[in-house]
């Protein structure tokens, strides 16, 4: 079990955790050499939520709070079935936050129809709402995105989207709550 405690390079002091990362020493390295994390420290066999001020859970309590689909979305890094989440087809308005922490972390606005049959968002609503880390799962190289908040696993991003930013956050449906404008 590794913590990891970072400083994103714009200043904002931020909490990376995750009750079972095996990140190797490679992936540190490249994280350092992107300045993905600065000043961090990893500690071994720390109990998930030392030192944070972000919402500490232990495996046990993100079940009992989480869905089992949520679960093995957010802490586990599952993806849900393509066309299968209830926003992909979502064209309203509104705040999508995090189902497992509830921080705020796409406003529908940038919601795009990417036809992958995954809700897909241009941006965060901020540049700091989410972390993007290295993921070489499944033989495949891409860029996952999780919650800054709570570590929760999110989807991915790609490089192939539409205007502004000519980015794709596909992310899980499971992964967010719609919180409608008021
Ligand atoms: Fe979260």
């Amino acid at each position: 079990m590794y913590q990891v405690i970072g400083t994103l390079p714009f200043g904002k002091q931020q909490n990376f955790v995750e009750g079972d990362y095996k990140w190797s020493p490679s992936t540190i390295n490249w994280l350092r050499s992107q300045q993905i994390l600065l000043n961090f420290t990893v500690g071994k066999g720390k109990r998930f939520g030392d030192n944070m001020d972000s919402p500490a859970c232990s495996n046990d309590e993100w079940k009992e709070k989480l869905t089992p689909e949520q679960y093995a979305i957010l802490r586990k890094k599952a993806t849900e079935a393509p066309f299968s989440g209830k926003y992909n087809e979502f064209h309203g308005s509104g705040r999508f936050i995090c189902a497992g922490c509830g921080a705020e972390l796409f406003d529908a606005e940038t919601k795009f129809d990417s036809g992958t049959g995954w809700p897909s968002f241009t941006s965060p609503i901020d540049k700091g709402s989410v972390a993007e880390n290295p993921d070489k799962s499944l033989g495949m190289t891409r860029i996952e995105v999780e919650c800054s908040k709570c570590g929760g696993h999110l989807g991915h991003v790609f490089d192939d989207g539409p205007g502004p930013t000519g980015l794709r956050y596909c992310i899980n449906s499971m992964a967010l709550e719609l919180k409608p404008d008021q």
